[in-house]
C-alpha cells in the first residue's frame, strides 16, 4: 500500500491512526477473550466501513539507526521467524536458522560480510593511463 501527498496533508494520520489501527483491531478480534485482554486496545475508527485489510506490521518513521545491519526484518523481528521457516522447510536443508542470518559467519555473504554493499577503490578512475611517463 502506498500513500503519497504533500507535507502536512495527513498521510501519517490516515496510515497509522486509521488503517493500521483498524487492521490491528480486526486482527485482535480473531483472538480469544483471554488473549484480547492482554493486547493493546484500538478504538473503531470513525468511518463507515473499512474491509479487506491485511494484517499490518507498524514500523515508525524514524530512521533505522546507525547500525547498517538493521532492516525492516530485524526491527520488526519478522527476520527471526523467516530464518526459522527457511531452516525448517528448505530443501535440501543447509542447516539451522543461524545459517540464514547475515550476522552469522555461516550465513553472511563472504564478499560484503553481510552488510549488503562493498567499499572498493577503482584504480582506473585514479590513474590517467594516457598521462603515464610524462
Ligand atoms: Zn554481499
Amino acid at each position: 500500500m502506498v500513500f503519497t501527498g504533500v507535507s502536512g496533508s495527513g498521510k501519517s494520520s490516515i496510515v497509522f491512526d486509521t488503517i493500521a489501527a483498524e487492521s490491528q483491531r480486526q486482527m485482535n478480534e480473531t483472538y480469544s477473550a483471554w488473549i484480547r485482554g492482554r493486547l493493546p486496545k484500538y478504538e473503531k475508527p470513525n468511518v463507515e466501513l473499512i474491509d479487506n485489510l491485511n494484517p499490518s506490521v507498524i514500523i515508525d518513521q524514524s530512521r533505522l539507526g546507525g547500525n547498517s545491519r538493521s532492516t525492516v526484518g530485524t526491527i520488526s523481528d519478522m527476520y527471526s521467524a523467516l530464518r526459522l521457516l527457511f531452516s525448517r522447510i528448505g530443501t535440501p536443508s543447509i542447516g539451522p536458522a543461524s545459517y540464514f542470518s547475515f550476522n552469522n559467519p555461516n550465513g553472511m555473504c563472504k564478499t560484503c560480510a553481510g552488510i549488503g554493499k562493498v567499499m572498493d577503490i577503482d584504480i582506473s578512475k585514479l590513474i590517467h593511463e594516457d598521462k603515464k611517463g610524462r
